[in-house]
Formats: C-alpha cells, structure tokens, sequence
C-alpha cells in the first residue's frame, strides 16, 4: 500500500486548532505565511511518498553493515538522504544566515513526521541533525559554528548525539568518558559510547559527533559533564572534511527493528574535539538538543504511526472474511463493527497525539519568537506529554495494524510488522516512558502546578464551549488529581507518573478534537471527535485511581514474592 502524506490534515490541524497563525503573526516567523507553509508541506509529502516510501522496506531487508569498520547503508539510503537534504528539510528551522530556512518548528515537525512515514530508519538522521544544529546555534563557539553549520544545514555533513555508555543509560550523571586539554583549545576524548544511531554512514562526507565527557576534576555527577564536538574526519585549512580523527566505529547493533538505521559502539580514543558551551555545562548544552529531540520521537513514533494505520485501511478494504451484519456493506472486513473500532481508534488516536505535538511545536515557536515566560513554561511542560503520547500512539497503532491484518499482520511481507518492530524502540529512547513520567510530577511540577492547571483552564473552556461534558468531566479530574499528587511523596508520585501522564495527554486530546469538531461541524473530524470523546473520556478516571495509588502495594511485595 502505498503512502499517502495527509497534507490537508497538517494545514487543518495548523489552522484550526493549534493556533498556528499566531506563529506567523510574529517578527521571526513573518515568511511562514499559510501559502509557504502549505507549499513546503506539499513539496515534502511528495518526497516521501515517491523517493522514501519504498525505502522503507529496503531497510528491513538489507540493514545497514559494518565492512573493514566502514558503515555502509541499506540500497537507495543515500538518494534518500540527499532529496531530503536537497529540499532543505535536513534544517527547515535552522538560521538562514547558514543556509538554513528559519521556519517554524510546527513546519519542521510536519515535515519530520511525514519523512518518519515515509522511512523510519532513515529520518533518525536528519532528526539527529536537526538537534546538534540548534545545540551548536545556542552554545557553540562563533568559530565552530562558521565551520560545521554550513555544512551540516546543507546536508553534506551529519550528526549524532553521544550520551549513553554501557552504565549510563537513564542515568546520564554517571558517564564516565573523559576529556583532557591538548593546550592548544582542543581536547583530547576518550571513552566507548553505545547505541549512537547514525554513527556513520557511506553518503556523507562527515559525521560530526557531540559528545559528554568529563574534564579532568569533573565534579561528581550531572554538574561534572562538558559537551564536546568531535568530527569524525578533522576540517582542514578551508573547512573541509581533512585527515581521520581517532574515533571508530567498533561494531553495529543486532535489533528489533529500525535495520536501516545503523546503531553504533563507538570508540574515542584521546580523538580531537572543541567544547562546546561552558565547562562542566554540557548537560544544559545536551537539554537543547534533547528537548528538541523529545518533541522530534514522539512525532517520529506519530508518523510511523500514521504509514501503519494508512496499511491497515488499505488492507481492511480489501479483505474478504464472513458475512457481516450491515446492509449494503462492501463484503470486506471494513465492515465487521471490531475492525471499525480498531481502524476508528487509530485514527482517532493520531489525530489527538499530531494535535499535540503541533501544539507543542507552536509553544516552542512562540517561546522562541516572544521569550514569553508562559509559553516557555507551556512548552516545557507539554514536551514529556507530547513524547509519551506520540511513543505510545505509534507503538499501539502498529500493534492494532497487525490485528486487522489477521494473520498476514504477523507474515513479514505485508509489512505491518516491520511498523510495529521499527517504532517500539520510540519508547525507549529520548528518555524511556518512565523518565518522562517523572520528569512530569518532578521537575515540570516545581512550579506548584502552575503549568498544568493552565493547560486545564484551557481545556475547560473549549469543553464549555463545545458543550462536552465528557471533557469538561476529565479536566475536572486531571485538575484534582494534579492537586492531590502535589501533596504526595516524590516516590509515590513516580509510581503513578506514567498513568498520570496518560491521562493528561488523552484529555488534552480531547480539547484538540473538540476544537477541530467545532471547526468542521459536519465533516469526518466532527464525527471523529464524538467517537474519540466518548471512547477515550471513559479511560480517564481509571488511569487517575492508580496514579494517585502510591507505591505501597508494589514495593510490598518482595523480589521473592515476584519470583514466586
Ligand atoms: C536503537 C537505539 C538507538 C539509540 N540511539 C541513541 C543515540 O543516538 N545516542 C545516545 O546517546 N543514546 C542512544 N540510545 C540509548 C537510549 O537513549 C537508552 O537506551 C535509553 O536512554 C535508556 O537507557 P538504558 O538502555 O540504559 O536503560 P536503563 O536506563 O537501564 O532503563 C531500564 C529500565 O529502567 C527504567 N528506569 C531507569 N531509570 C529510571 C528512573 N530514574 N525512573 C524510572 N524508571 C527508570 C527505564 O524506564 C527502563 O524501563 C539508543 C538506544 C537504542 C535502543
């Protein structure tokens, strides 16, 4: 089944419920004007339906190997690759003064889960670069910036992003690669990193990697980390990609899913790099690129989402299994009221979780255009929400993909596995489901709950005035529950964290349909928010009773208990 980028989707969703044209509205983003934006959205959707789509199987196929410690990439990547690069949507949002087009994030964003469409594998890698470029914006040197953003906005070079370490996963605090002064203001790098997704590759000429290390007498822990940008081939006199710099890739990752995209043990052994921001404050530095990372998964998770539900209908459409009690029905599967709800739920589900992430996408553009406190704290706040729903949705959806295909969903060639292998790791990097769980009732709750009651606010108004009491009902619940777990201890408030955080994001779903469904009063997204308002609303209560539960009952039972 082919893909087809829901463009129109995209522009209606900007327009008619994220607000997007108070982006537009501003000084910084006066170009992205609705005629702009609908022309680049229009322009990538053709990309990835004619150059990415058929990538995307090529990649399950033959993953990406590791030949004399060279990575060489899956058949047509690099084509890829380059037309993505070409259109200029490896840096939409980057600053045109190196070469980037200073669009919105809400434009990037579209464009970003149209490309995970298209090719999940492959869009990890202009997302990787989309990060490092606004991390080297931010806090890199006028000196590194002149040097390694021209080359990574126009995709000639690309990027990764080092944290993890064998012992440092969740906990980036307890990293242990070191860098040491060379006296000259570089820096010699040493330590072995694993998991970096598009550690290298065969079709760019440089991969530039930012890396946390510690300085010689690092303090302990997170306040101990330096950020370091170490290229894997060291610039010459003019800038360009010159003699090897001592780093390798030791070996490629055997996984799940994603095979085309390449996951690298990498090794730096005492190789060239320039810090990057402050001494000992490479975690700031990281968070840019993080952040920007967290919104960039939940809608890389979203987009696969979308490719798998587009499969499932095409095949729902086309499978002939029983009778079914409707008149005048197609004599398909499509017709059997589970397969409905299946199909439905998904839409349903991605429309709320795009929604999100759109919103989210608007507070950072105009946290970034006004430096407003309050969208600053808005988007904060919505980013493990927007990271979690858009993980979880793609991850569900893929699964649901499968079940309408019967069978043939767990036959490799129809390709709703591939969908359901390929997205599950969204909820495991970028911060697992748990840590933005607790980033949530942790730190995005130090303000007294300021933020969260906000959003609520927001959602009471639009349930008043849809005249939804489903909705108005959730908001309710989320708000007393956000009162109660504001009074409870941090380790109890961790243990309810994840139910809580869904409940938050199927609520806010709602206020999304509901506004769409005022917006288009008698087409399919009014019919699509009364099937979502009176599924979705129902689940709220229950996720809220087991995160106000504490953790009592589970660290009651013992480990012996468990393995009883
Ligand atoms: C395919 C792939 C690509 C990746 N790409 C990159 C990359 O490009 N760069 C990079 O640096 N890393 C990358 N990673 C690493 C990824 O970010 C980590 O795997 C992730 O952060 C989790 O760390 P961990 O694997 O050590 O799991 P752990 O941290 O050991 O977590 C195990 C379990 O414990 C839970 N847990 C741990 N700490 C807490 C806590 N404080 N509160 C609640 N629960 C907790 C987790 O939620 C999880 O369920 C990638 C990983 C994969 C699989």
């Amino acid at each position: 089944m082919p893909y087809r980028a829901p463009v129109s989707e995209f522009l209606f969703c900007l327009e008619h419920v994220v607000g997007f044209d108070r982006v537009a509205a501003t000084d910084r983003f006066a170009e992205a004007t609705p005629e702009t934006v609908a022309a680049m959205l229009t322009e990538a959707g053709r990309i990835c339906e004619e150059v990415l789509a058929p990538l995307n199987r090529t990649g399950d196929l033959h993953p990406a190997r590791l030949e004399n410690g060279v990575v060489r990439t899956s058949p047509g990547f690099g084509d890829g690759w380059r037309a993505v690069a070409d259109a200029g949507f490896v840096a939409l949002a980057a600053d045109p003064e190196f070469g980037g087009l200073g669009m919105p994030m809400a434009v990037t964003s579209s464009v970003n889960e149209m490309i995970a469409s298209g090719c999940l594998s492959l869009q990890l890698a202009p997302l990787m670069s989309q990060g490092q470029i606004e991390a080297l914006e931010h806090h890199a040197s006028e000196e590194l910036k002149a040097i390694y953003l021209p080359k990574l906005v126009a995709g000639e070079w690309n990027a990764t992003m080092n944290l993890t370490e064998a012992q440092a996963g969740s906990d980036v605090g307890a990293i242990r690669s070191r860098a040491e002064p060379n006296g000259d203001g570089t820096y010699a790098v040493t330590g072995q990193k694993i998991y970096i997704s598009w550690g290298d590759n065969d079709f760019t000429e440089n991969t530039i990697h930012l890396v946390l290390a510690r300085l010689p007498e690092a303090p302990k822990g997170t306040k101990g980390i330096s950020l370091f940008l170490v290229p894997k081939r060291l610039p010459d006199a003019d800038g360009n990609a010159g003699v090897a710099n001592s780093l390798k890739v030791v070996s490629l990752e055997h996984k799940l899913g994603l095979h085309g995209s390449p996951t690298c043990v990498m090794q730096y052994d005492g190789a060239t790099g320039w810090l990057v921001g402050e001494e000992h404050g490479g975690l700031a530095a990281m968070f840019t690129m993080m952040n920007n990372a967290r919104l960039g998964v939940g809608v890389h998770a979203l987009g696969a989402g979308e490719a798998a539900f587009q499969h499932a209908l095409a095949y729902a459409q086309d499978r002939v299994q029983g009778r079914t009690l409707v008149a005048d029905g197609t004599g398909t599967i499509f017709d059997h009221a589970d397969v409905r709800r299946m199909l439905t739920g998904m839409k349903a589900d991605i429309f709320a979780s795009r929604a999100l992430s759109l919103d989210l996408a608007v507070s950072i553009d105009m946290a970034t255009a006004t430096g407003d406190d309050a969208w600053i704290a808005r988007a904060a706040f919505l980013t493990p929400l927007a990271k979690n729903y858009g993980a979880q949705t793609g991850a569900a959806v893929a699964d649901a993909g499968i079940q309408v295909h019967g069978g043939m969903g767990f036959i490799e060639e129809t390709g709703a596995a591939q969908f359901a292998r390929d997205v599950r790791v969204s909820e495991i990097y970028e911060g697992t489901t748990g840590i933005q769980g607790a980033d949530l009732v942790g730190r995005k709750f130090s303000d007294g709950g300021a933020a969260a009651f906000a959003l609520l606010d927001e959602v009471a108004k639009t349930a008043a005035q849809f005249g939804n009491e489903a909705l108005a009902d959730a908001a309710e619940a989320v708000r007393h529950t956000t009162e109660t777990l504001l009074s409870m201890e941090l380790n109890d408030r961790f243990a309810g964290s994840v139910p809580f955080t869904r409940a938050f994001a199927l609520t806010l779903g709602g206020h999304y349909h509901a506004k769409a469904a005022m917006a288009q009063p008698d087409g399919h997204h009014s019919r699509l928010a009364a099937s979502y308002l009176a599924r979705q609303m129902s689940a709220v209560p229950g996720l809220l009773v087991e995160a106000v539960q504490g953790g009592g009952d589970l660290y009651a039972l013992s480990s012996d208990d468990l393995a009883a």
